[in-house]
């Protein structure tokens, strides 16, 4: 056989990206697999957003992350947008197609995954309550609703960020999409199937921090999420578990928006246990 010693590349790009875990995701992955490819952190500030994608297109990477400030910003240099990734507004992963660059979001669908692989459910013709109306709700919500959820209620603070996300997303999909503003405490009520935390609620630095909903009234089999992935076991969780619910952390969603990323770039099947693994380490949980 020939050599080859030219590595395939993609990369990570957002300021600040030191603590972006998902470099030690993916690069015992591409171990495992016995792939020559190697996953780059780089800091890019938001006027050289342009250079970055010119750089991209330069260097052949096979696909991107795009992390905070980017991940709006960039859609203006894409080729395409998938479909679910325009009505999110936002793309997380960007995919080659030969000389074309693609944005895709994997948040919400990262999310979806660990609902169905992880907790077992299948959330079509489900009744769900999304705290929160930041980027990663908007995500969260879109898949949901296009996964055939019977009624999305969306709970935040902000009457206007929340109306208007809600506005927005019902204008694009038509599905049962609600908002209610969270006054006081929420109190979940019987007919819930699935609670999210989509907030930042209990995230570092305020770890001891609950998100003000009674979960007195849920039905024993309401599963609650949580996006938060620093520390996974927040206060909602473990509040959660005390009351004997099942409960799904921000890690499943993480490590899946992954697994989704790399099987679009590599069109290989992911060696999810392997990207696991190498995020519990990096978030130090393991
Ligand atoms: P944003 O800043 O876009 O949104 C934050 C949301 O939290 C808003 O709805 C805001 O409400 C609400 N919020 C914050 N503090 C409070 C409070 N004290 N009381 C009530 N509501 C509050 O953040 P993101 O959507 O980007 O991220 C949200 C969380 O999800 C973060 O912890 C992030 O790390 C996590 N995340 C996890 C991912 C994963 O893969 N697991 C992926 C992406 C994000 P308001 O509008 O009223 O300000």
């Amino acid at each position: 056989m020939p050599a080859n010693f030219k590595a395939e590349l993609v990369a990570c790009f957002g300021q600040p990206v030191e603590e972006n875990p998902t470099g030690p995701m993916m690069e015992p992955a591409f171990r495992a697999l016995g792939l020559n490819w190697r996953y780059l952190t780089v800091e890019v500030a938001p006027d050289k957003l342009r250079d970055a994608i010119l750089g991209m297109r330069a260097f052949g990477l096979k696909g991107a992350n795009f992390t905070i400030p980017h991940k709006v910003a960039v859609l203006e240099y894409l080729d395409e947008v998938a479909p679910d990734a325009a009505i999110i507004g936002a793309v997380n992963t960007v995919r080659r197609d030969g000389d074309r660059l693609i944005g895709e979001n994997t948040d919400g669908k990262g999310f979806l995954r660990g609902v169905r692989v992880n907790a077992g459910v299948d959330p079509k013709g489900m009744r769900v309550v999304v705290l929160g109306a930041g980027g990663a709700a908007r995500a969260i919500v879109t898949e949901l609703a296009l996964a055939g959820a019977a009624d999305v209620l969306v709970v935040n603070r902000s009457v206007t960020r929340g109306e208007r996300m809600v506005a927005d997303l019902v204008s694009k999909i038509h599905a049962p999409i609600r908002f209610e503003a969270w006054q006081g405490i929420y109190a979940v009520t019987k007919d819930v199937d699935i609670l999210v935390n989509a907030t930042s609620i209990g995230m570092y630095p305020n770890i001891d921090a609950m998100p003000p909903v009674d979960l007195r009234p849920a039905r024993p089999d309401m599963l609650v999420c949580d996006a938060v992935i620093n520390p996974p076991d927040t206060r909602l969780i473990r509040a959660a578990r005390e009351r004997g619910l099942p409960v799904l952390d921000g890690v499943a969603m993480l490590v899946y928006q992954g697994v989704i990323g790399f099987e679009l770039w590599t069109g290989r099947k992911a060696p999810e246990a392997v990207m696991m693994d190498g995020l519990r380490k990096a978030l130090g949980l393991a």
